[in-house]
């Protein structure tokens, strides 16, 4: 059975003396719960010091971005080298990069190589617009999506999928469970055409879109949901542990 995750993205919230403070609140708590990998996502500037606070627990550190060049002249950005000695995780392909910075398909796709040749493990978001939903096309755009993203990678390593519908984030308007277990299961499919089955099996594929403490539990129970990319609830410590905590129940009453 695949291990459940919940990841929360900080976005471009908290300095460094808050991060610390947030990851301070949720450490104790977070520990306690064995049966789900929680990894936290602060902004660039606070990785090392909150690396140093979860030390000796079972929290995990992701970024929220990568550049895709080892190193050299790219003023401002970040390599994988830089990551891969701080962080296990890091998000590529989030829909706030997609639009705000025009992050297409061949960039995720040089950014998603770029954390396997280092052993970075990517959470590859994929999800439809507003519009795209609507006219019916999300099959169509998040197969496009995973289509181009992957494109000539032969081994995903230990990727994450987030599914995650643009109209859905940060918009309080989260999408069904039942819509959620189903994009997902169609997003498992498209793995299985370009891979193998067993590959889709072991793949984790996480929801998120304003998953929050009151509407955690309706996702975790569905069969094809493995977590959630968690955003402005994860910036609440008693919100990220709650949605947590009904995390590691439903896995318990899944698998009994
Ligand atoms: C996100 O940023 O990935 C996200 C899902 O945000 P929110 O939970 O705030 O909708």
């Amino acid at each position: 059975m695949r291990i459940l995750m919940i990841a929360g993205n900080w976005k471009m919230n908290t300095t460094v003396s808050e991060a610390v403070k947030l990851v301070n609140e949720m450490r104790q708590g977070l520990d306690e719960i064995a049966n789900v990998d929680k990894v936290v996502c602060p902004p660039f500037v606070s990785l090392a010091a909150v690396k140093e606070i979860i030390k000796g627990s079972s929290i995990k550190l992701g970024a929220q971005n990568l550049y895709f060049e080892e190193k050299g002249a790219y003023t401002g950005e970040i390599s994988p080298l830089m990551l891969a000695d701080l962080c296990e995780y890091v998000i590529i392909g989030h829909s706030e990069r997609r639009q705000y910075f025009h992050e297409a398909g061949d960039i995720v796709n040089k950014k998603v190589r770029a954390a396997l040749k280092v052993e970075l493990k990517p959470i590859l978001c994929v999800g439809e617009r507003l519009e795209e939903n609507e006219a019916g096309r999300t099959e169509e755009v998040v197969a496009e999506q995973l289509r181009s993203s992957l494109a000539g990678i032969d081994s995903l390593g230990d990727l994450t999928i987030a599914y995650e519908p643009i109209w859905a984030i940060g918009t309080g308007r989260a999408a069904t469970g039942r819509w959620a277990d189903e994009t997902i299961g169609f997003i498992r499919r498209s793995i299985t055409k370009l891979y193998t089955e067993s590959v889709a099996q072991g793949i984790r594929i996480l929801y998120g879109g304003s998953v929050t403490a009151d509407n955690a539990t309706e996702f975790m129970e569905q069969p094809e949901i493995d977590g959630a990319l968690v955003g402005g609830a994860s910036l609440k410590a008693e919100q990220f542990l709650s949605i947590i905590k009904q995390t590691s129940e439903a896995r318990g009453r899944l698998s009994s």
